[in-house]
């Protein structure tokens, strides 16, 4: 489906077509309609599957509509969405400085990634600044983009709390209000500010709502925000873009053997660049430590580093100066980089959620990706919770010379399963896979 076929302004679709998109992804099939109908939704969908343009573009044509119409009628477009507001009194021609779109997201890395997305896709609309307002940032120059006006806002819940705190913003004007990811934002414990946030919002505003899942605090949230009539869209968890991710698992005897495997993997000339996930931030400056003493041209990305050392090394990764990033979950989640080839979890993720999220920073944009999962014993209740929340085995693959000692047992056959129904080879299982690129696959299976 072309973007033409939902009438979207043509100032955005000369953007998109600049950008080289010419089908829409499954999520934008369903949500741009919905939302330009008017509709509030609800939207669970995967990461990588184009969810930042289902959101933005409804909102940027709404925003183009009315600014075109109020130009004809000669008046400041800016001054008539402040009017319609019916916020502050305003002398004519000045500018409002409440944005028109809200857009609240986790971290600063996806706001980045939100901001950059806008300007993109709104790239040849005049009328529209873009400001982001983050935690870790200092803020005055926040404060000045705020105070310059801007009309669209991507922000963190936290801070953006303390901005409207110290009198600073004015969200009256906000007619669409985005929440993506939230299912993090509440991870992170951002949902009393979510919700003193929303309460300061005109109630007939529009809502859209994205996240992974939509089960209990997400879910409450979900209804008080969004008006009884919200479109629910549903984007499958086994979508297009989970299957351009190759998935394997290697079992691990020990460090040792796993560092081995490590070192295998990325000596791969396959590589374009790879992202390797530890558990914690002291295990991902240590290995990053030890990759860049062994001549690779790496980074760390932690939550613990300071903001402007976070944007080099994302900038650093987006212009290919770096081939390896080391990266710990939260700060990955804003990692948009369509040459990343291979992702490897040298650590397990501590919650299944972030195994997709992980696996999503590969196969994006249509691209195909490897994701590789290096497993110790004691990974095995984690390997467990990924294959269950996924419904799906990771195949088991190992490497000529680095074959494990250590497999796990076979699977005792059990008589009554509990939950949705899995298909053939479902979790608790690891299937066989062929291998290749110096991996080969051989049929396992584990125990609980
Ligand atoms: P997102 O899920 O919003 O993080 O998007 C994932 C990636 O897909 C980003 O690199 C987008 O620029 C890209 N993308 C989104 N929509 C399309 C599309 N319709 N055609 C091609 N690439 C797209």
């Amino acid at each position: 489906m072309s973007f033409e076929s939902f009438g979207l302004d043509s100032a955005l679709l000369g953007a998109l077509a600049e950008a080289g998109y010419t089908t829409a992804t499954p999520v934008q099939q369903q949500a741009i309609p919905a939302a330009l109908a008017g509709h509030d939704l609800r939207v669970s969908s995967q990461t990588g599957s184009g969810k930042t343009a289902a959101f933005l573009l409804p909102c940027l044509h709404q925003f183009a509509a009315q600014t075109s119409a109020q130009a004809a009628k000669g008046a400041s477009p800016l001054d008539a969405v402040a009017r319609e507001a019916g916020s502050r009194k305003r002398a004519p021609g000045a500018r409002t400085t409440g944005p028109v779109i809200l857009v609240l997201t986790p971290t600063r890395e996806l706001a980045q990634q939100v901001m950059r997305a806008a300007r993109t896709y709104g790239a040849r609309l005049r009328a529209l600044r873009v400001a982001s307002i983050v935690g870790g940032m200092p803020y005055g120059p926040q404060l000045q983009a705020l105070r310059a006006g801007s009309e669209l806002l991507v922000a963190t819940p936290g801070r953006l709390w303390d901005f409207i705190e110290r009198g600073a913003i004015d969200l009256s004007s906000v007619k669409h209000f985005i929440l993506d990811e939230a299912d993090r934002m509440l991870d992170m414990g951002f949902i009393d500010d979510i919700r003193k946030i929303a309460a300061l919002l005109r109630p007939e505003r529009q809502t859209l709502m994205f996240s992974a899942t939509f089960g209990g605090a997400v879910g409450r949230l979900a209804q008080s925000l969004l008006k009884p009539d919200a479109q629910v869209i549903a984007i499958s968890e086994k979508g297009p873009d989970r299957a351009a991710i190759e998935q394997r698992l290697h079992w691990a005897d020990d460090l040792r053997h796993k560092d081995a495997m490590l070192d295998r993997i990325l000596a791969d000339a396959d590589i374009d660049q790879a992202v390797v996930f530890t558990r914690t931030q002291i295990e991902a400056d240590g290995l990053a430590r030890r990759l860049f003493e062994e001549g690779h041209s790496v980074a760390s990305l932690h939550g613990g580093l300071p903001q402007g050392m976070r944007n080099r090394v994302l900038q650093g990764l987006r212009q290919r100066r770096l081939r390896v990033l080391v990266a710990t979950d939260v700060a990955a989640r804003g990692i948009d980089v369509p040459t990343i080839t291979h992702v490897v979890n040298y650590g397990l993720p501590m919650k299944a959620e972030d195994y997709v999220h992980r696996i999503g920073r590969t196969g994006r944009a249509g691209r195909a990706g490897l994701a590789l999962t290096l497993a110790e014993r004691r990974d095995i209740p984690a390997v467990h919770r990924v294959q269950q929340l996924m419904s799906q085995a990771i195949p088991v693959a190992e490497m000529p010379g680095l074959e494990p000692r250590f497999r796990p047992r076979p699977e005792q056959p059990r008589a009554k399963r509990s939950g949705p129904p899995h298909r053939k080879g479902g979790p608790g299982r690891f299937a066989s896979s062929p291998g290749n690129n110096g991996t080969r696959g051989r049929p396992r299976a584990v125990g609980r």
